[in-house]
C-alpha cells in the first residue's frame, strides 16, 4: 500500500460520541499542589523545560495559581545551604500561605563520605532551621547512587537511618520517589507499552537488569527489587511520614499501594504525573480513592499552568469517558485514553487539600474554618 503511514505519524482522533462535561474551569474546593518543582524549570511556550529558574516573576505564578484555584504549591527544589535560603526567600518567606519549600540531600556526597547518613541528618537539621517544610528524595536512590566502594545504596540502606529518624523527630514529611514506571525496567521490544516514550528518552530506560544481587554488580536493580526495598523502608520507620510520589511509586498496581497504606499508617501518596496510569482503570482507581481518601495528596509534578490543573480536575471530578491525559497531540506515555473518576465531594475535598494540610502542617483558610467552603 503506497499511502501507508508509519505508526509514529499516526495520531488517531476518537470518533466516539458521548456526553461530556469537559474540564471544569475551577476546582470544586481549594487545591494544594503537593508535588511541584519551581527551582529547575524555566518557562517556554510549551511549558516547562529544564534550565535556569527563576525566569518569571513570582507574581505571575500567583496569578496562575489564583486562576486555577490553587491555594498553595509545594516546591521540592529547595536543596540545601544558600540555594535553599534563596528559594525560601523567593517563595515561602514573602508568601507563606502560597508556597512550601522542601529541602534535599547532597547525593553527590554519598560516593565519598562514609558517614553520609549522619551528614545528611545534620544537613536536614540545618535546612529545617532555615525554614524547610519537608525533605525531597530523588529516584536516584536505589537506582544509581553508589557508596565509596562503588556499591549501590539501596532505598532501605541502614546507613541512611539517621536521616529518616531525624526527619521524623523534626516532624518533616519525606516526599520520596523511587524507581519509575514499570515499563522503564522492561526490555525495549515490541511488547513495551511505553516504547515511544523510551525511544524519545533512552536515558529513562533502566535496563538491563543486573544479574547478580551483589551491590557492586553492573546494571540496574529490577523494579521489584526497588519496590521491596521501599516497603522495608516504610515499615522500618513508623515515626517518619513518607509521601510516595506518583501514587506511591507503583501506580500500575493499586492493590500493592493499598496493602502498603494498610500496613503503614506513616505512608501517604501523591497522584502527580500518573493520571495517565490510574485513569485507565477507573473502577479500581475510584475504589482506591474512596478507601484511602485520608491518605492521598493532590500533586501535578508539572510546571504550573491553568490548563494542566483543569485536566486533573476533569479526571477527579467528572465522569467523562475516554479523553486524553495530556495536552499534547501525541501523549507522552502511550496511546491510551483515560476516564474521569467522578469522586464524591467529601473525597475530593480531602484529596485536594485537607490531607496535605494535615501532613504538611498548613493552617486552614479563614473561609474554610468558618465552614463557608
Ligand atoms: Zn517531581
Amino acid at each position: 500500500m503506497s499511502d501507508e503511514i508509519s505508526l509514529r505519524d499516526s495520531m488517531p482522533r476518537p470518533t466516539l460520541r458521548v456526553a461530556t462535561q469537559g474540564a471544569p474551569e475551577a476546582p470544586r474546593y481549594p487545591v494544594i499542589d503537593a508535588h511541584n518543582h519551581l527551582g529547575t524549570m524555566t518557562w517556554g511556550s510549551l511549558g516547562a523545560i529544564s534550565g535556569d529558574w527563576p525566569k518569571r516573576p513570582v507574581s505571575e505564578l500567583i496569578e496562575v495559581m489564583d486562576e486555577a484555584g490553587v491555594q498553595a504549591i509545594v516546591d521540592l527544589d529547595g536543596g540545601w545551604g544558600d540555594r535553599l535560603r534563596s528559594e525560601i526567600a523567593r517563595y515561602q518567606a514573602p508568601y507563606p500561605d502560597r508556597f512550601l519549600v522542601f529541602a534535599g540531600v547532597d547525593a553527590a556526597n554519598f560516593g565519598s563520605d562514609p558517614g553520609f547518613g549522619e551528614t545528611e541528618a545534620h544537613r536536614l537539621r540545618a535546612s529545617a532551621a532555615a525554614g524547610a517544610r519537608g525533605l525531597k528524595i530523588w529516584k536516584t536512590l536505589g537506582l544509581e547512587l553508589r557508596d565509596r566502594r562503588g556499591h549501590l545504596i539501596g532505598v532501605d540502606d541502614e546507613r541512611l537511618d539517621p536521616l529518616w529518624m531525624t526527619a521524623g523527630a523534626l516532624g518533616l514529611p519525606v516526599l520520596i520517589h523511587i524507581a519509575d514506571p514499570v515499563a522503564f525496567f522492561q526490555p525495549l521490544d515490541d511488547h513495551n507499552e511505553r516504547y515511544e516514550q523510551l525511544v524519545r528518552h533512552p536515558d529513562w530506560h533502566f535496563f538491563p537488569t543486573r544479574t547478580s544481587a551483589h551491590p557492586a554488580a553492573p546494571g540496574f536493580p529490577s523494579f521489584l527489587e526497588l519496590i521491596e526495598q521501599f516497603a522495608n523502608l516504610l515499615t522500618r520507620h513508623p515515626q517518619t511520614t513518607f509521601i510516595g510520589a506518583h501514587v506511591g511509586c507503583y501506580a500500575e498496581d493499586l492493590a500493592w499501594v493499598g496493602d502498603m497504606l494498610d500496613a503503614c499508617p506513616n505512608f501517604y501518596v501523591d497522584i502527580s504525573a500518573r493520571i495517565n496510569e490510574i485513569g485507565r482503570a477507573p473502577y479500581t482507581a475510584r475504589e482506591f480513592f474512596i478507601r484511602y481518601q485520608n491518605r492521598i495528596l493532590f500533586g501535578t509534578d508539572a510546571a504550573p499552568r491553568v490548563d494542566v490543573y483543569r485536566l486533573y480536575y476533569r479526571f477527579l471530578e467528572t465522569r467523562d469517558e475516554y479523553f486524553s491525559y495530556s495536552l499534547e497531540e501525541s501523549p507522552g506515555a502511550g496511546r491510551w485514553q483515560i476516564y474521569g473518576l467522578g469522586l464524591p465531594d467529601d473525597v475530593i475535598k480531602k484529596v485536594y487539600a485537607e490531607n496535605a494540610r494535615r501532613v504538611l502542617g498548613i493552617a486552614r483558610t479563614p473561609a474554610e474554618s468558618t465552614g463557608a467552603l
